[in-house]
């Protein structure tokens, strides 16, 4: 079968499943079955399929179909211009957590002092925002910590590939329980997806992302309730913490922070759909 016809059929049985951009999701199974990239792709249309590529691409659909994120098929993610490894381990990091890159690194800019700029980044998962500021501020040095052991792994897997190990020390733990010194900023996309809402999820995530950097409890707020309360004892004097929050969690993560941060300076930041994304405190 030539690549073109491949394409074609590929497309129309992921398209059945409802998936959305099926062509761009066919191309990228037959890119990672042939790997080469999409130039060559293009190049080489009317060509034929080779058999071992024809039943890895085949394979490759039929997990697809199955619903499994095209991240975890590929074994790769795009994030703020970086290229992450993830598999089930970790979350796939989502477009919208950009935000709290943009927002830290704007804070970490900003400060008066002299680097190094000391920032925890609590649930690291693949590390993706951890190595996103290490790669945009060379004089930051991250605490990137994960109560799952094996998400640290990955982690480690992606410093390593960005060259980044020595300023993006890895840490297992609760939440800020193992920040070994006040910092300037702390950092975190924890789970904050109502216990309730977890079965209506897509299946992509439901079926295939790890729950326990989804699920945040009743209202979705429990792990940024506790990391708010001992967050204050955790900052350096001028400090900020920046926390990705969900729809509808706006008002109640507001409370919690003025209840930490009496006089600190509180606001929320919208993502691209206009969606209140990020509470920023500022002491
Ligand atoms: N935004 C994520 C979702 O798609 C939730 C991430 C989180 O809980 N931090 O469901």
């Amino acid at each position: 079968m030539i690549l073109r016809e491949a394409l074609r059929q590929a497309e129309a049985r992921i398209s059945a499943h409802n998936i959305p951009d099926a062509r761009i999701e066919a191309e990228l199974l037959l890119m990672h079955a042939l790997g080469i990239h999409r130039a060559e792709l293009y190049a080489r249309l009317g060509e034929s399929l080779p058999s071992g590529a024809e039943n890895h691409f085949r394979a490759l659909i039929e997990r697809r179909v199955r619903r499994e994120p095209a991240a975890y098929i590929l074994g790769r993610h795009e994030f703020y211009g970086i290229e992450l490894h993830v598999d089930p381990r970790v979350l796939i990091p989502r477009p919208e957590t950009e935000l709290l890159v943009e927002t830290a690194l704007d804070f970490l800019r900003r400060l008066p002092q002299e680097p190094p700029r000391l920032v925890g980044d609590v649930g690291t998962g693949s590390g993706a925002v951890a190595i996103a500021l290490a790669l945009h501020l060379p004089g930051a040095h991250i605490y990137a910590i994960d109560a799952s052991p094996e998400a640290i792994d990955v982690a480690r897997l992606n410093c390593d590939r960005h060259g980044v190990g020595h300023r993006v020390e890895l840490l297992v733990g609760d939440l800020l329980g193992p920040l070994p010194c006040p910092v300037d900023l702390i950092v975190a996309n924890l789970p904050y997806v109502k216990d309730a809402d977890i079965p209506q999820l897509m299946p992509e995530i439901r079926d295939f992302e790890p729950v326990a950097a989804l699920s945040g409890g009743a209202d979705g707020l429990d792990k940024v309730r506790r990391l708010l309360a001992d967050a204050p004892s955790r900052l350096l004097p001028h400090g900020a913490v920046m926390l990705e929050i969900g729809l509808g969690q706006a008002d109640e993560a507001t409370s919690l922070a003025r209840k930490h941060f009496r006089q600190g300076k509180i606001d929320l930041l919208r993502d691209f759909a206009g969606i209140e994304r990020v509470l920023q405190v500022v002491t």
